[in-house]
């Protein structure tokens, strides 16, 4: 029997105002992104936006549907816009947020289950890690190097990828 053991790492801030001005450039357009929410079901809004390395910025934001399975989450409505119409362009970084009028978010929103498995897939795509950052209202900031600290065990067969 083998014991293994996985550490992940990310860095905190008290603040938007500890990051890069880029950085907090980033989260403003994550907020921004939080007014096209489609949510009258949780009432939970999430906001999210992608930054390119050619500087464009890409909004997502959870899209509810009255047929509950076939909303979707903020993340994964930017990373499919992205991989439909701007695949050849990698993403640097996604900046990720959340509002409610109902509760008080005292921690960062982390991505599901299933937007960690897309982000993973993408980095993959474009060979490049995605920063990932996130914060909600007076909650500190998390800002992670990738999806593997979240999912260190992802879905993922090379066979299957090869083309
Ligand atoms: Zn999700």
């Amino acid at each position: 029997m083998t014991k293994h053991e996985i550490k992940i790492n990310f860095e905190e801030y008290e603040s938007l105002a500890g990051l890069t001005p880029s950085d907090q450039e980033l989260c403003l357009e994550a907020i921004a992104a939080l007014k096209n929410s489609h949510s009258p079901y949780s009432k939970f809004s999430v906001g999210a936006a992608l930054r390119l390395e050619s500087g464009r910025v890409i909004y997502g934001s959870n899209q509810e549907n009255v047929a509950y399975p076939s909303g979707l989450c903020a993340e994964r409505v930017a990373l499919f816009h992205w991989g439909a119409n701007y695949p050849n362009d990698p993403i640097d970084t996604i900046a990720i947020t959340a509002h409610t009028d109902d509760f008080k978010l005292k921690r960062p929103i982390t991505p599901c289950g299933s937007c960690l498995q897309v982000i993973a897939e993408y980095e993959k795509k474009q060979d490049q890690k995605i920063r990932i950052i996130l914060f909600c209202d007076g909650s500190p900031v998390w800002v992670v190097q990738g999806s593997e600290s979240f999912l260190p065990f992802l879905f993922f067969e090379e066979r299957l990828a090869q083309s």
